[in-house]
């Protein structure tokens, strides 16, 4: 039983603020241990489960958070950037389940601290489907026939696993009060619950669902400025649909995930 981790930061009990999530900032020493202790919760409750091999991506940012003298020596560590796969590098059908741990709800929500990839996108859509992280990856997984099967993060996040991956066990760890503030658990009572949740997520491993992503996948991303739309039209086989909105379509989701990053990347120059 192997299951792959998707570690983020955003969505630890604790973190409230970008000081927190950007290295070398205030406080980032302790938002990387605090994301360290939950991802080491799922760890553990994974191998409570039954599985027999855990391997962890670090998310967020460059991905070198996790320090791995803190990391349960039992799982492997997969960090640093760019990956080719970002989020879900590593990720192949290998894999009987994916965890996506410390995840927060997507751009324009009211979970703290919301965003998808970055802060030039507003919104994202699949086939008409608004989608965040969660869902962009969870599509990827499904591709590999691999599926979601717990989330942390905070209620807003909930109720998004909830709709789109309602089979998915879910560790809730805070209450969005704010994009900058949350009523978190106490970080013992918030490892609690990923241990929980990740335990019974493998126990319950029948009913867990790959997320298949629609045929025919169209995405669609809506930008904060023209230019950043401007500058990501630029990847082959993107359209402009109006002053902020890139479209992009292809038979093959992995193709469409690789849209997403390029054009993601290329806005981000645009301020
Ligand atoms: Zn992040």
């Amino acid at each position: 039983m192997q299951v792959y981790i998707s570690a983020d930061m955003e969505g630890t009990a604790g973190v409230t603020g970008w000081g927190m999530t950007n290295p070398g900032e205030h406080d980032y020493e302790l938002a990387r241990r605090l994301m360290a202790a939950e991802v080491n919760a799922a760890i553990d409750g994974a191998f409570l489960g039954g599985a027999t091999n855990v391997v962890v991506n670090d998310s967020h940012d460059g991905m070198r958070n996790l320090p791995l003298d803190l990391v349960d020596p039992r799982a492997l560590v997969l960090s640093g950037a760019p990956k080719a796969g970002s989020m879900v590098e590593g990720l192949t059908e290998d894999f009987d389940l994916m965890f996506c741990t410390g995840y927060h709800a997507m751009a324009g929500s009211p979970s703290t601290l919301a965003h998808t990839y970055n802060l030039t996108v507003q919104a994202v859509e699949v086939s008409g489907r608004k989608v965040g992280e969660l869902g962009l990856n969870a599509f990827w997984a499904g591709t590999f026939g691999v599926p979601i099967a717990l989330v942390s993060g905070d209620d807003v996040l909930a109720a998004e696993a909830e709709a789109l991956v309602p089979w998915a066990r879910y560790a809730q760890v805070k209450e969005a009060r704010g994009r900058y503030a949350s009523l978190s658990r106490g970080a013992e009572a918030a490892r609690a619950a990923l241990r929980q949740a990740a335990e019974a997520a493998v126990r319950q491993r029948p009913a867990m669902k790959p997320l298949q992503p629609p045929a025919g996948p169209e995405l669609r991303i809506r930008f904060t400025n023209p230019g950043q739309a401007q500058t990501a039209a630029v990847c082959p086989g993107a359209q402009r649909l109006d002053a902020l909105t890139v479209a992009f379509r292809h038979d093959d989701y992995s193709e469409v995930y690789r849209a997403f990053r390029t054009m993601v990347t290329l806005a981000s120059g645009q301020n």
